[in-house]
């Protein structure tokens, strides 16, 4: 029997309508380098979503499912195309303004871009790519820039403001299906080729609630969000839909990206949330131990992308500012757990908790497969691959136009959960621990070695302020790992003293017998540990 309650829709056009209404007074504060930073409430955004939705159609006749990308710092106007394009019935697509430029360009014209909203700032950026982007037809420039370096291009240019200006407030936004295709995000491609992931309305609604929840990020309209985890990295964890679920106010870097001004964002503006990855938290600490800064406002902070160091966790702890480690991909929107220890614990009882990626939300379940493919028990020691399914997980990817979803075996089991590629180890209260990605996970002797445990182990050494451990070959063990490591400022600690570190917490067959002392560890896009780079490296003899 068919239950007795209405089918309402779950869409972006309802987050946008009670964002803009409910909480029509919180507000989107972006930074300018400038003295005073630019403000603007939800109801102003929710005025100016309408006149973008109604520029899009009239002006350039964007239609139902045409792609609208956005080549944009986090700022006011990426969030009223974060509604505008949704909500009426077209998909957003965010591109990753770090992808070097032959994936852009392909990332770009996979896609089937029509539109491109791009901040000027970025136009030196992009306007050499654009002789190769096959699908763009009209480049829409918001904010300062210099706009000569568009002279003679093929897509018809307008900007921002104009388009807006004079329009009505008023769009009849449509009446959408929750399993249309609302907005596009590509895999930044840390282990493979880049793969379109479809976000529907509904999957971006409930993952919305979700990370209201407290027992996920547990955000009011009493909080202010410092986003410095990019629109362009799984939509900002969600963050920008989720905040106007609940009138969250929004701080937003733009560019000013670097610690320094992320300090002084903090002491001025005062956020009590923040969410990047362990690099952003990493650089921040090394400049308020530099020179100290306010931090007190801060009082939680979502850190996920890669593995939260514990050392770094505990220099926070002495700051004031809890960090609370998620795990998610682009495949996963991107929340898949997070680490909120159980009630009633001490604080001393609370670290084991907080240094797991956490545990799973309700609408999340998931399993671990050994390489056998057999389900393994949740008893905190059987590892295998984390294999996910629910309502925000994806079940395909993009195929590119007119093409049908790809589901690759190794990313799809054969009854249709997501296969994470994320080895590890969940405990009987559901809590799970990663050891590796499976293509990082040393192979020594037949045994394995956990990249990650001797990156920790080794990042809690005072010299050390960050250090990557690789899996290189070895004629005799198969693989070995590589350490390499980037000393602090004035450190002097060599390999031997780091070797004899480490062995206080890490078997002796897996001590690194490779080191290389770097000035920095390359990064990926979004800003982790690229450690295809450290081995070509390797490879190459850079290393030696
Ligand atoms: P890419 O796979 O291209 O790096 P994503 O941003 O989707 O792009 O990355 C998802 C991956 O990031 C996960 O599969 C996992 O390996 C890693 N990851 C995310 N959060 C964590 C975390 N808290 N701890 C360890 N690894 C994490």
């Amino acid at each position: 029997m068919l239950s007795s309650m209405q089918d309402v829709p779950l869409t972006v056009t309802r987050l946008l309508r009670h964002g803009t209404t409910i909480h029509g007074r919180s507000t989107v504060t972006t930074w300018t380098g400038e003295a005073e930073p630019h403000r603007r409430t939800f109801a102003e955004i929710g005025v100016r979503a309408n006149r973008l939705a109604a520029a899009l159609r009239d002006e350039l006749a964007v239609a139902p499912d045409d792609r609208v990308a956005t080549l944009m710092w986090n700022n006011a106007a990426h969030v009223e195309a974060y509604f505008a394009v949704p909500a009426m019935g077209a998909v957003l697509h965010t591109l990753n303004l770090r992808l070097p430029p032959e994936q852009l360009v392909w990332i770009a014209n996979h896609a089937a871009d029509r539109v491109i909203v791009v901040n000027g700032s970025l136009l030196p950026l992009l306007a050499p790519l654009l002789p190769r982007l096959t699908t763009v037809e009209h480049l829409v420039v918001a904010g300062p820039g210099d706009r000569s370096l568009l002279a003679g291009a093929a897509p018809r240019v307008h900007e921002y403001e104009e388009l807006l200006a004079g329009r009505s407030d008023r769009y009849d936004w449509p009446e959408l299906d929750e399993r249309q295709a609302a907005v596009m995000c590509y895999t930044s491609g840390t282990t493979g080729d880049p793969k379109g992931v479809l976000y529907s309305h509904r999957s971006i609604y409930l993952h919305s609630m979700q990370v209201n929840m407290t027992e996920s990020m547990g955000l009011t309209d009493r909080d202010t969000s410092l986003m410095v985890v990019p629109q362009f990295h799984v939509a900002a964890w969600g963050l920008p839909h989720a905040t106007f679920l609940s009138g969250v106010n929004m701080l937003m870097p733009d560019r000013f990206l670097q610690p320094g001004p992320l300090a002084e964002m903090i002491e001025r503006e005062r956020p009590t949330h923040a969410a990047a990855v362990p690099t952003i938290w990493q650089g921040l600490l090394t400049e308020v131990t530099a020179r100290p800064r306010d931090l007190s406002s801060l009082a939680r902070v979502t850190i996920g992308g890669s593995a939260c160091p514990p050392s770094l966790m505990e220099a926070y702890d002495r700051l004031g500012v809890r960090l609370c480690q998620a795990w998610g991909m682009t495949e996963t929107s991107p929340l898949g757990t997070m680490a909120n220890p159980p009630a009633g614990l001490t604080t001393e009882e609370e670290r084991p908790y907080r240094i797991t990626q956490g545990r799973f939300p309700a609408s999340v379940e998931a399993r671990l497969t050994g390489p056998d493919g057999t389900t393994l028990p949740w008893d905190g020691e059987s590892a295998g691959e984390l294999e996910v399914r629910g309502p925000w997980i994806a079940g395909s990817y993009y195929g590119g136009a007119g093409a049908e979803p790809l589901r690759p075996d190794d990313k799809f089991s054969p009854d249709g959960w997501l296969r994470t590629g994320d080895v590890g180890v969940i405990s009987p209260d559901g809590y799970l621990t990663l050891t590796d990605r499976a293509k990082d996970v040393i192979k020594s002797g037949g045994e394995w070695i956990s990249s990650v445990a001797i990156e920790n182990a080794l990042m809690a050494h005072p010299d050390v302020a960050e250090a990557a451990v690789v899996a290189v070959p070895d004629e005799k063990w198969g693989e070995r790992p590589l350490a390499t490591v980037v000393l602090r400022e004035g450190a002097t600690a060599d390999y031997e003293a780091l070797r004899a570190f480490l062995a206080g917490s890490i078997a002796r067959w897996q001590l690194p017998e490779r080191w290389a002392i770097v000035p920095a560890v390359p990064k990926t896009s979004v800003g982790k540990f690229d450690k295809k780079v450290i081995r070509k490296q390797y490879a190459a003899g850079e290393l030696d």
